[in-house]
């Protein structure tokens, strides 16, 4: 990371067609606005359309400012609190006849980050369109690695020596018993493990706790068919990445045995075996006391900071049906579901649309069972391979790195696109999508299946980043329903009775087993479950941008709410998501950490008005 912050020579400015020099220009300009604390000309550097996103170096938060007039209110916080500025290109900026991109570095009070600009306008007269800045490490103390990495031996002559090992049994022996964490995170998934690496790795005394018994238990007890949906390039997780001759799209228990190593080889302080049950906040001493059974053992826990991993796909939404207790088959919800080989020559019938689903389907249609699914609403479909190429190829792919894309690099472009404008760069991509594969999408529409592709045409990741449902990355079974092979049927069910389902319309649908695709519950269910429905109330939904769209309502949020940045709950912080997300955004939510673990100032500018509480 620190090469990249370390200012590299950028070519000398010359004539006004030299986007490097244009560029800096810009950022010239920027500096001795922000060094005069002057917010307003700062702000005039931006178009009347714009976006600053900046990642907790200005704002201490995750908050995106819009057109010149939000610049200057956060840049009038900033100047007197974080103090941007030294902001300059880190490598030649390119101009593809419309827009200038530049990389930047730029420090603050506290810290050192990296960003994107896209500049527009002719000649010297740019202004800034979208800008991000992305805090990347705090001055004095920036990670041991690299340059900076631990020497690991101890020479010299120590009568009271000690080994790695025995500090590491030591730490084991005394953390969470007469030494406290500073931070607990509470779930060991994929997110939990990723800030545990990322702060121990910034050293700050943290504990990782879990009801699982190991690290990847979470993927190795989901059905046995499941791979992971997205590419390798978009999973790795920080500091290590998968070698590369790592699948495609891992099974899912071979993500397991690596997050299990990768807990190991990163040391991140896991506990298995361990339940939080209770967790309360202490306003006059500042800490948590946090209630949990470790192997069957009260513990009690008094952290600062208390992180909620619990998994947005860990509250499983089972709807309430009449007739449940009456029908004589099988129910399970998609998490419960163990795969299919005991539902040979069995009728099933699974309800939901969505990947889920369709993963459970193609795996039961295969083992020889009878299968029926249930659509209740329209669903996205994308095809793997073309979400692949299409959607995620420029950024996240073995083109992308040959093209010096890395995975570092691409995460900050993604992350530099304004959440408000994202959809504006996704339709283009769905439409070529639909295009390339009208046939499929066609057949599938004669079966009677209902497509859609976001409610603006902006498909797969807009609906993640809106409602994190809805959607289907096909690796095959869509071609069943296509075909028929796998039943189709619609609406809301009505009913069971012994031995069938009843829709809303007197379909009956007979079945010895019924799956509940149904997704997930919100994240802040956990806060009410362990700590109070009041604090679950006060911090709000969890994720979600406030599109006004389907199961994302409104006011814009501007971010996913709650996620990563500071909660209307003093000390609470929520993390997860995907391993794309993981990955990113634990950094800055490790920084915050930090920051607050080494009494560093964090005025925070925009603290999120909560607008949905359940
Ligand atoms: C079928 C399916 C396929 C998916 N495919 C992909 C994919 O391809 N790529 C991808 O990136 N994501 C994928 N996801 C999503 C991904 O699995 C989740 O987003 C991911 O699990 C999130 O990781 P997490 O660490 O936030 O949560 P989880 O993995 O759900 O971990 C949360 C942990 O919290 C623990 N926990 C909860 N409550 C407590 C408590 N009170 N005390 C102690 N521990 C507790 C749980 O035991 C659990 O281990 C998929 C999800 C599903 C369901």
């Amino acid at each position: 990371m620190t090469e990249t912050i370390n200012r590299p020579d950028v070519a000398a400015p010359s004539g006004t067609s030299d986007p490097s020099g244009r560029a800096q220009r810009w950022f010239d300009q920027l500096n001795a606005a922000l060094r005069a604390r002057d917010a307003e000309t700062a702000a005039g550097l931006f178009e009347t359309r714009s976006f600053w996103r900046d990642l907790v170096s200005l704002t201490w938060n995750m908050a995106t400012v819009e057109n010149p007039d939000g610049v200057a209110d956060m840049l009038r916080h900033a100047v007197s609190t974080t103090a941007p500025g030294g902001f300059r290109l880190a490598e030649p900026a390119e101009d593809d006849g419309d827009v200038v991109t530049a990389w930047f570095t730029f420090e603050t009070a506290a810290g050192r980050g990296k960003g994107l600009a896209r500049l527009r306008g002719q000649g010297d007269e740019l202004r800034c369109w979208t800008m991000m800045t992305a805090l990347q490490e705090l001055r004095g103390h920036e990670e041991p690695r690299g340059t900076r990495r631990p020497k690991g031996a101890e020479h010299g002559i120590n009568p009271d020596r000690q080994t790695w090992s025995e500090r590491r049994e030591q730490e084991r022996r005394e953390l969470g018993e007469s030494q406290q964490p500073y931070v607990l995170v509470v779930g060991g998934g994929q997110g939990g493990i990723a800030l545990g690496a990322r702060l121990r790795q910034l050293g700050v005394p943290s504990l990782v706790v879990d009801k699982h018994a190991r690290p990847g238990d979470q993927w190795r007890s989901r059905y046995k068919s499941l791979c992971l949906h997205d590419p390798v390039w978009y999973d790795h997780l920080p500091y290590l990445k998968f070698p590369d001759n790592w699948p495609v799209f891992a099974p899912k228990d071979k993500i397991a045995d690596w997050l299990e190593a990768y807990t190991s080889i990163m040391e991140v302080p896991w506990w298995g075996g361990t339940e939080v049950r209770d967790a309360a906040f202490d306003e006059a001493e500042g800490r948590w006391t946090v209630q949990a059974v470790r192997d069957g053992r009260a513990v009690t826990l008094r952290p600062t900071q208390l992180v909620l991993a619990t998994g947005m796909s860990g509250k499983p939404n089972v709807p309430e049906i009449p007739g449940m207790e009456v029908f004589a088959g099988e129910q399970q919800h998609s998490s419960e579901h163990p795969g299919p080989d005991a539902y040979a020559g069995k009728r099933v019938v699974v309800i939901g649309s969505n990947n889920s689903a369709f993963d459970i389907c193609g795996a039961l249609w295969e083992t020889g069972a009878d299968v029926t699914m249930v659509q209740r609403s329209s669903t996205h479909i994308v095809k793997s391979d073309s979400l692949m190429e299409i959607g995620l190829g420029d950024l996240y792919s073995e083109r992308a790195l040959a093209a010096g894309v890395t995975t570092e690099k691409a995460d900050l472009i993604f992350a530099s696109i304004p959440y408000r404008i994202m959809h504006e760069f996704q339709i283009p991509l769905y439409d070529r999508i639909r295009e390339k594969d009208r046939d499929f999408y066609q057949r599938l529409e004669a079966a009677g299946f209902q497509l859609d592709f976001g409610e603006d045409g902006s498909g797969l990741f807009m609906k993640y980043l809106r409602r994190a449902s809805g959607y289907y990355i096909d690796v095959g079974a869509a071609e069943l329903v296509a075909d028929g092979k796998v039943g189709l049927a619609h609406g809301e069910v009505s009913h069971l009775t012994e031995d069938s389902v009843v829709l809303a319309d007197g379909t009956a649908l007979p079945a010895d087993l019924i799956v509940y695709a149904t997704g997930y519950g919100s994240m802040n269910g956990w806060a009410a479950d362990l700590i109070s429905p009041e604090v679950a109330d006060r911090v709000g939904k969890c994720w979600g941008l406030g599109s006004d769209t389907a199961k994302d309502p409104g006011p814009w949020e501007g971010e996913q709410r709650n996620m990563w940045k500071p909660t209307a709950q003093e000390a609470l912080w929520f993390h997860g998501g995907n391993l794309h997300q993981s990955r990113h955004y634990s950094l800055y939510l490790a920084l915050q950490l930090k920051a607050r673990y080494e009494q560093i100032d964090t005025p925070v500018y925009g603290q999120a008005e909560v607008h949905h509480t359940g």
